[in-house]
């Protein structure tokens, strides 16, 4: 499978390619029923039966879109748990029933009672009537965003958690910010069309893309039709009108957006015709004074494989990158997504976080929801040590090899020293004691003999480095205060 995108979203869902969609349900449906029956056998004899019917009992199969399935869970807080931990295997289980499904949607929604009716009318938007923290934030309005002409959805749903005001932003994001809200405040203006915003997975490219279609929704007066679609989806509706002879159809429906967004366009590298049917799209709708915005992992510079006239095309309005995190930047995303879910996170477990897990906010984030789900589910607060603990697996991808270097490093910042006071020779306590905190972190992390250590710390003895080790384990055990410091000390350390 090409990618498993797992997108939240409880707004109505219709199918989009309703040709498909039909088939399935005239032909094939009792066949996906069976097919839905099995996985959920083979889910239950992987995952065991108490794991089973605590998460995944309540999954229902909410109807299928070409090669999307999408599957219904009554609560939030059920949704981003199963996405989380068997998304990925339900999407595998999917994959091995049937070829032709691509991708698994996880969505909050009430089971219906059989697929057919489900294909037959959208899904009912979640109730509002829970009490878990799933139904804290407030229960998301469906976004249907255009109705092409004959009736088919011109762009997949938005996400309604993805708005401009949930977005946190910072140094590394705050121009590719400024840029989407200009998109949303002016579309089509001078210089900014077409947005193209690039970075890594998990950055928060989608997220300003959903926030800029959410954005131009809510304005007053007319507003405007807006198309959203990852490229991929761009391709699959293109073949498939292809193969229904509907082409023009297509084209119209496309030409008839005000805003065409069209999510990691690095999918189209290669897949020549797609990339040509775009590149006209895009040329009948910037003529015509609509916005187009587009996102992918690199600049468009850096794509190798899009056609030279697509490529000078892309990158002749705004051109914004979305950098990596900093570590102030993904303290606030934490400090805003806790609050967001009413969640209580000690600082010091959120500073251990964005330590630790510096790849992106979607990991981020992963980490800190199912922090607090694990903490609602057994009713605990959420400590540094049930972190370590339920985030086991997480870290341990994330861990490298710790260096003395590193070390004193971390340690002289903690207690706001200078690095060569590691290896000085003074011996007041302010110095002394983080010194030995340091000689005790490298025992433990690090493989290096006492005598190495002791040649790191100033050229001291093996026994100097002996002595700390003794002294701070003897401290841990009588000074709480100075354990969890140290304990913090080594959490963000540990490889
Ligand atoms: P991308 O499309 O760049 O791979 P997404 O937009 O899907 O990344 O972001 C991944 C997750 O991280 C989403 O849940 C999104 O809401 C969140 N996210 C990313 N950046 C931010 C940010 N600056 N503030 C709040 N949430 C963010
Ligand atoms: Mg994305």
């Amino acid at each position: 499978m090409k990618e498993v995108r797992l997108v939240g979203m409880s707004g109505i869902f219709k199918s989009a390619g309703g040709q498909e969609a039909a088939q399935l349900s005239e032909g094939g449906e009792p066949q996906i029923a069976a097919q839905w029956a099995r996985i959920r056998g083979r889910l239950q004899s992987e995952v065991g039966d108490v794991e089973y019917r605590t998460w995944l009992r309540q999954m229902t199969l909410a109807g299928i879109d070409g090669d999307e399935v999408t599957v219904h869970l009554p609560t939030r807080f059920l949704r981003d748990w199963v996405r989380s931990h068997y998304g990925e295997k339900i999407s595998k289980l999917w994959q091995i029933e049937n070829g032709r499904i691509r991708r698994v949607d996880i969505r909050v929604g009430h089971g219906r009672p059989g697929l057919a009716e489900s294909l037959a009318e959208p899904p009912t938007p979640p109730a509002n009537n829970h009490t878990d923290m799933a139904d804290r934030t407030p229960p998301s309005a469906p976004s249907r965003t255009a109705v092409g002409r004959n009736g088919d959805e011109l762009s997949v749903p938005l996400d309604p958690r993805f708005t401009f005001d949930s977005f946190v932003v910072g140094k590394p994001n705050e121009f590719a910010y400024a840029c989407a809200r200009r998109v949303a405040e002016k579309p089509a203006s001078a210089g900014f069309n077409p947005l193209f915003l690039y970075g890594g997975v998990g950055l928060g490219k989608t997220h300003l893309m959903h926030a800029i279609g959410l954005e131009l929704a809510r304005g007053a007066g007319k507003r405007p039709t807006v198309a959203y679609m990852s490229a991929e989806k761009f391709m699959y509706r293109f073949i498939a009108a292809i193969r229904s002879q509907s082409t023009i159809e297509f084209k119209d429906q496309l030409r008839s957006a005000d805003v065409l967004m069209i999510d990691d366009l690095q999918f189209l590298v290669g897949k020549d015709n797609t990339q040509e049917e775009f590149f006209h799209t895009f040329n009948a709708l910037v003529d015509a004074g609509k916005q187009i915005v587009v996102s992918a992992d690199k600049s468009p510079s850096e794509i190798s494989g899009l056609g030279d006239r697509l490529r000078t095309r892309l990158g002749c309005g705004m051109v914004a990158d979305l950098h990596a995190t900093t570590y102030e930047l993904r303290i606030s995303i934490l400090e805003a997504k806790a609050t967001r879910a009413g969640a209580d996170v000690p600082s010091k477990v959120m500073e251990f976080l964005a330590h630790k897990i510096t790849t992106n906010v979607r990991e981020l984030e992963g980490a800190l929801n199912r922090l607090i789900a694990h903490a609602n589910l057994f009713n605990r607060s959420v400590t540094l040590e049930t972190a370590t603990e339920v985030l086991h697996d997480v870290l341990r991808a994330h861990d490298r090899r710790v260096t003395i270097d590193e070390i004193q490093k971390r340690v002289a910042d903690h207690y706001n020293l200078r690095i060569s006071d590691m290896g000085s020779a003074r011996r007041a306590r302010a110095v002394a004691r983080p010194r030995q905190v340091a000689m005790y972190l490298a025992k433990q992390l690090t493989s290096r003999s006492l005598p190495e250590i002791g040649k790191k710390f100033g050229n001291r003895d093996h026994t100097t480095v002996m002595h700390a080790v003794t002294r701070v384990t003897e401290l841990m055990g009588t000074d709480a205060g100075f354990a969890e410091d140290v304990e913090l000390l080594r959490k963000m350390l540990e490889s």
